[in-house]
């Protein structure tokens, strides 16, 4: 899957969830409450693959950062930056994806020829404080620096 199709799709269970939350005049707060994985896990299955699968302790729900508080309202993150046609050649690699702020926390990966940004150990957006202080109802509009 590409990039882009996959931002788009995300975009868009993002905004099913959002609809059905607005409809119900939930607050910025109660938005965010609800977006905790572990409720996530149980209301909104399809919102992420990890949900079905089974985690160490072998119950549904695994998570994508070892976090005792993980929150999924900013699944991906703002700060990464991706295009699917690359953005240079580094070593005769192509560098696809980076992150714009160089998270201490991130790392560039190589897979064969390509290069990625490798976000597994970092929980930057994953924190209920970051996510108030970039909130936005609109997905897409957090997430507008991601692609061009
Ligand atoms: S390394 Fe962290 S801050 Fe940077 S793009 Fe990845 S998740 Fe976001």
């Amino acid at each position: 899957m590409s990039y882009l199709s996959w931002f788009e799709e995300q975009a868009a269970k993002h905004k099913k969830v959002m609809t059905k939350l607005l409809a119900k005049n939930l607050n910025k707060d109660e938005i965010i409450a609800y977006f905790d994985f572990d409720n996530m896990v149980i209301h909104e299955p399809e919102f992420c693959p990890l949900y079905k699968e089974l985690n160490a302790k072998g119950k549904v729900g695994k998570k994508c950062h070892d976090m005792e508080s993980l929150n999924c309202y900013l699944c991906a993150c703002p700060n990464f930056r991706f295009d699917d046609n690359g953005y240079e050649q580094r070593d005769g690699k192509t560098v696809y994806s980076f992150c714009d702020i160089d998270s201490k926390d991130g790392k560039q990966g190589v897979y064969g020829d390509a290069i990625h940004q490798d976000c597994s150990g970092c929980s930057v957006p994953h924190h209920v404080s970051y996510i108030k202080k970039h909130y936005d109802t609109d997905w897409k509009k957090i997430m507008k620096a991601c692609h061009n």
